[in-house]
């Protein structure tokens, strides 16, 4: 045991006596035998605002788990220029190589949206990880199960709800990800997210901080009050939420109040 107040870090900058996994809730649920398994391969790594982790096409050489603070994005490129958001991805989950069996294409591109650090590993490694102890796998088949639950919801929120529910959801989901009020974010990127013109997303952003749901600066929006942005939020915020509650009980960060 490290006494309290000792700041001694291990070898990934964690502090000393904490798992290697602190920091990414995926991490932590997978078993001890996975974790001892992968520990010698894992590598602390720095994500940068718009960076790339894949593109369509790429081979997807490594699984990498957001630690707290970090925020990918799952997004498909158009042959126009424009993007659109499948999903999210925090320190509850992994981006690349999570089911699949060695190296596969990725069909999406992985872009940070805000930056920060992350585990990464190879996906041979966490293969090898999932044959020697059975119950990775299936926590980690039980993630993308809620995976797919975001990108599904994702698909009829895009089609069916009003462009203002959406932006709110899109905060909430950030929000619990980041679990601070200050999102360091800009209106183009939250435009580029919801695949809509920066305009439509300053309405939007004028109509909720008039509201009290909000109130925003150059490069960041802070969250005023959750209640008024769950109030707009459309259900598929609650939703997928629920979905990850049911698969994988405790993954989901709670929200804060
Ligand atoms: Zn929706």
């Amino acid at each position: 045991m490290v006494p309290p107040g000792s700041r001694k870090t291990g070898r990934f900058g964690i502090p000393a006596g904490q798992s290697r996994a602190a920091g990414n809730q995926l991490l932590r649920f997978l078993p001890k035998a996975a974790i001892e398994f992968i520990a010698p391969h894992l590598e602390r790594v720095a994500l940068t605002r718009g960076q790339s982790l894949f593109e369509p096409g790429d081979d997807v050489t490594h699984a990498h788990f957001p630690l707290d603070g970090a925020v990918v994005a799952l997004v498909l490129p158009m042959q126009d220029g424009r993007v659109i958001e499948a999903a999210t991805i925090g320190r509850e989950g992994a981006i690349g190589g999570i089911v699949s069996l060695g190296s596969k294409p990725a069909y999406a591109r992985a872009a940070v949206q805000i930056p920060g650090e992350a585990m990464r590993v190879s996906v041979a490694r966490l293969e090898a990880a999932k044959r020697a102890a059975p119950r990775a796998h299936d926590v980690l088949v039980r993630y993308a199960d809620c995976l797919t639950a975001q990108v599904l919801q994702a698909v009829a929120c895009a089609a069916l709800h009003p462009l203002e529910a959406r932006c709110a959801r899109w905060l909430l989901m950030t929000h619990d990800r980041l679990q601070q009020t200050e999102l360091p974010l800009t209106q183009e990127a939250l435009a580029e997210m919801l695949g809509v013109a920066r305009t439509y997303v300053t309405r939007i952003a004028t109509e909720l901080k008039s509201r009290g749901a909000i109130s925003y600066s150059r490069g960041t929006i802070r969250i005023l009050s959750r209640s008024q942005l769950e109030q707009t939020a459309c259900e598929c915020y609650v939703s997928v939420r629920q979905h990850f509650d049911r698969v994988l009980p405790g993954l989901y960060p709670r929200p804060e109040h």
